[in-house]
């Protein structure tokens, strides 16, 4: 059984590529836009997360040096300094899409495992309303660190 166990770790070792890679944080841009539910979701995910790290990270200056004199607005989860999503494990659909289906490929070209569904969900997404998070904030009344801190 040990044996087994074994083979099964290293096959998902090498099935996920992504494990220390913060390659994609490029991508992060300010303006993603997110359904009602998954702003939700990260709500509830920001009062579990350490109050000091989660300040630190949502009040960080995001307009950040891209390429010589080229500026770029990261996007308000992205801790620039650590190069890692505040809300990595409540991140919105499309965030997960990320070299996952071929439109979104991997830009180190890394063997990422595709979804096969990607089309599908992406399709049946794009039927919901969206909105950026700070508009969600807005109108949820949630506009305060403090209040969607809950600290
Ligand atoms: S998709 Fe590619 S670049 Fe992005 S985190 Fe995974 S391995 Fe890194
Ligand atoms: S929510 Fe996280 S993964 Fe998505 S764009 Fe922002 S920092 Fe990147």
């Amino acid at each position: 059984v040990k044996g087994k166990i074994q083979r099964i770790r290293i096959g998902a070792a090498v099935l996920n590529p992504c494990e220390d890679c913060h390659e994609c944080s490029m991508r992060c841009t300010d303006g993603i836009t997110l359904t009602r539910q998954e702003f939700d979701q990260i709500v509830a995910y920001l009062h579990t997360v350490d109050f000091t790290k989660a300040r630190r990270v949502l009040e960080q200056e995001k307009r950040v040096p891209w390429f010589e004199d080229i500026y770029r607005e990261c996007c308000l989860f992205m801790d620039v300094v650590k190069q890692e999503c505040l809300i990595y494990q409540a991140r919105p659909l499309i965030c997960r899409l990320f070299g996952r289906v071929e439109w979104l490929p991997c830009p180190l070209g890394r063997p990422v495992g595709q979804l096969h569904d990607g089309l599908g969900m992406i399709n049946a997404y794009a039927c919901e309303i969206r909105k950026t998070f700070p508009q969600w904030q807005m109108e949820t009344g949630l506009y305060d660190l403090h209040a969607l801190l809950k600290k």
